[in-house]
């Protein structure tokens, strides 16, 4: 018989009865502060359930592979003691939100504190955790006073996704805006790049992180850079496959062929008009984001017998996301 009072491990004060309990049996958390304590307090408790019931399809951390990824939570959470929640800061909006908290903990006797900035989603009325950011030892320099500047995200299935996006007319302040607000969206879900229609604006404008290869198989993340009214023009004859991914088709990665180099023509941000050639990884994301403002996505180039293989893969996902999620 169980029957002993339990402080709620998300440091509410209250008992775990009357706290994140009735989350954790399926009550929908009224905010993403609310959701962020349960999910703090579902680690505790070795809940894995909870935790992926509670990841959106786009979070770094949505594995398809059910038994390995609840094993790889249970295993954090049977080695982990939570000892503490401190919340920095939380912001809303009507779909987005996010969360500044230290979680204190220790883990093998050795204690550890951690902050993260958490990012949330609303999705069918629920809110769903997108990704975090942390940085190790304690930070309060982390908790921002400015707007939050997250956009949402559109998802396959979503029919912006295949329109032509509008030429750009003028550079306004809202332009301006929108193209710092993809950006901090990019970094946050830890994009390579990402296309206006992407969140929502059907027009010709995307960002990236240059990409500087390495070696063969490491890139690293130079520059940002925005591109606005983009025209490709002169590839390369010679193609070149590598896996690809976008934020709009969660999880999947395929193999796509695409010319070597091409040059691309387009206007800053400070109304400058630039020509470059550019090559590799580099020409690679600016093809992937200018298809997404022509209205393409990347499977559209993949040839039948590859594209057959993940349709039930983006069957399922269009379910998942537009139909909601049960709990
Ligand atoms: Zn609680
Ligand atoms: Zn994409």
């Amino acid at each position: 018989m169980e029957n002993i009072r339990r402080q709620c491990p998300c440091s509410s004060g209250k008992d775990y009865e009357v706290c994140c309990k009735k989350y954790h049996q399926g009550a929908v958390p009224e905010n993403a502060l609310v959701l962020m304590r349960s999910r703090y307090s579902a680690y505790a408790f070795n809940l894995p359930e909870y935790i992926i019931a509670t990841t959106h399809p786009a979070s770094p951390q949505y594995s398809d592979n059910m038994f390995i990824w609840k094993r790889s939570i249970s295993r954090f959470a049977l080695n982990t003691v939570f000892h503490k929640l401190e919340v920095l800061d939380f912001k809303e909006s009507a779909h987005m939100a996010q969360v500044v908290f230290t979680a204190f903990i220790s883990q093998g006797g050795q204690e550890a504190t951690f902050t993260e900035r958490s990012y949330f989603d609303k999705v069918h009325e629920r809110w769903l955790y997108r990704g975090g950011n942390l940085s190790q030892g304690y930070a309060p320099n982390l908790v921002t006073t400015g707007q939050l500047r997250l956009l949402p995200l559109a998802y396959y299935g979503d029919s912006i996704l295949r329109r032509k996006g509008d030429p750009i007319v003028e550079i306004t302040e809202d332009i301006r805006r929108l193209a710092e607000e993809m950006i901090d969206t990019m970094e946050a879900s830890n994009g390579m790049g990402l296309a206006a229609p992407q969140v929502h604006h059907s027009i010709r404008l995307f960002v990236i992180r240059t990409p500087i290869e390495t070696d063969k198989d490491k890139i690293e993340y130079g520059d940002i850079n925005v591109f606005i009214n983009p025209v490709l023009s002169m590839p390369d004859a010679e193609t070149w496959k590598a896996s690809e991914g976008c934020l709009s088709i969660p999880t999947l990665r395929a193999e796509v062929e695409r010319p070597r180099g091409i040059t691309v023509e387009y206007t800053t941000l400070e109304d400058e008009k630039v020509q470059e050639r550019v090559s590799g990884w580099h020409a690679r994301v600016i093809m992937h984001e200018y298809d997404h403002i022509d209205g393409l996505l990347f499977i559209d180039r993949l040839n039948k017998q590859e594209l057959d293989k993940i349709t039930p893969f983006l069957q399922n996902l269009e379910k998942r996301i537009h139909d909601g999620r049960e709990l």
